[in-house]
């Protein structure tokens, strides 16, 4: 997450909530409290959503999104964000939040998550709270186990239920084709999909992070391994399809992020990239969301580059 300005009296905050995808989604044993264990590599996206807060002329809250039902209500991940902050630090000044939303909704991308992650920095900047990250990651793992994720951003491994994170080497400056189908995923679902699969080939951390190291991004396909991608494909066959094409046009490797439905390619040649990007822009129904972005690591200017050899 960025942050760009804020006014001199220091009472707007804006930032960019950055998208994610997953490089790799192990699923264990399903836990006491409904979720399922998972360890995975969880990687930031330069795709974002505007968030801006700043405090409201009137006495309630308000939101303006250009997503018609992403109002102020608890449904909104971002205004929950608003309202928890309000009530756990007795905050009773109102806020305005503005969200302009670029990232695909109930797509895998942690769009909802994202969007309460910035509201969190906003809330602790506005209010002068002098949280440290470490704290607000721990309020934002009420809001959603990607949140505190999305506090951090780069490349890093998220176990528990995924909100226990952990930065790792970054991930090089890659680019990275998504294309989300017109139909949504909902992620209890995809995880009682997975319950009913038999067993299946888990992603090896050490193994993932070992090709990434030898800089070889073609050694990442067979590591990039997403448990849940099998169970949604059963469902939805253009999760595969998608996937192959991208693999066809040339990415270097190609997954689904989280739990569907959106399908990405990994690219380190630009060209090679757009090409892929604009045959799919033209092949796809156009209900198809297609984009072209790269790989973002806050904590790393130098975020690394593939093996010019590779
Ligand atoms: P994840 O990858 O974290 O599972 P996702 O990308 O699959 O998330 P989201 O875009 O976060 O999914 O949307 C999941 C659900 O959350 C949707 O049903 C959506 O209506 C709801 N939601 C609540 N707040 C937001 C928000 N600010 N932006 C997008 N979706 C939101």
């Amino acid at each position: 997450m960025e942050y760009r300005m804020s006014s001199p009296s220091g009472k707007n905050a804006y930032y960019r909530a950055k998208a994610k995808i997953n490089l790799t989604l192990e699923v264990g044993k399903a836990r006491e409290d409904g979720f399922h264990e998972v360890s995975m590599i969880m990687q930031s996206l330069r795709l974002w959503d505007d968030v801006e807060l700043s405090f409201a002329d009137g006495d309630t809250n308000t939101v303006e999104c250009n997503i018609p039902f992403l109002g102020a209500t608890p449904q909104n991940l971002a205004y929950r964000a608003v309202t928890l902050m309000q009530e756990r630090y007795s905050l009773d000044r109102p806020i305005a939040l503005m969200i302009k939303k670029k990232i695909p909704i109930a797509s895998g991308l942690a769009g909802g998550s994202t969007d309460a992650a910035a509201v969190l920095r906003g809330m602790n900047k506005l209010f002068s709270l002098r949280l440290s990250t470490e704290e607000l990651m721990k309020i934002g793992a009420e809001i959603g186990s990607d949140v505190p994720f999305c506090l951090l951003g780069g490349t890093c491994l998220a176990t528990g239920r995924g909100e226990l994170i952990e930065p790792v080497r970054a991930f090089p400056m890659t680019y990275v084709v998504l294309v989300k189908p017109d139909f949504s995923v909902s992620t209890p679902w995809a995880y009682q999909q997975f319950d009913l699969e038999g067993r299946q080939k888990k992603p090896n951390t050490a193994r993932f992070l070992a090709a990434v190291e030898s800089g070889d991004i073609r050694n990442l396909q067979k590591e990039m391994i997403n448990m849940l991608e099998k169970p949604v494909s059963r469902e939805h066959p253009e999760i595969p399809e998608l996937k192959k094409q991208l693999l066809q046009l040339g990415a270097a490797a190609a997954s689904m992020s989280g739990s569907g439905p959106t399908v990405y390619g990994l690219f380190r040649d630009e060209a090679k990239a757009k090409e892929a990007y604009l045959s799919l822009r033209g092949s796809c129904p156009r209900r198809y969301v297609v984009l072209y972005t790269n790989t973002e690591n806050p904590r790393y200017q130098q975020g690394g580059v593939w093996k010019q050899d590779a």
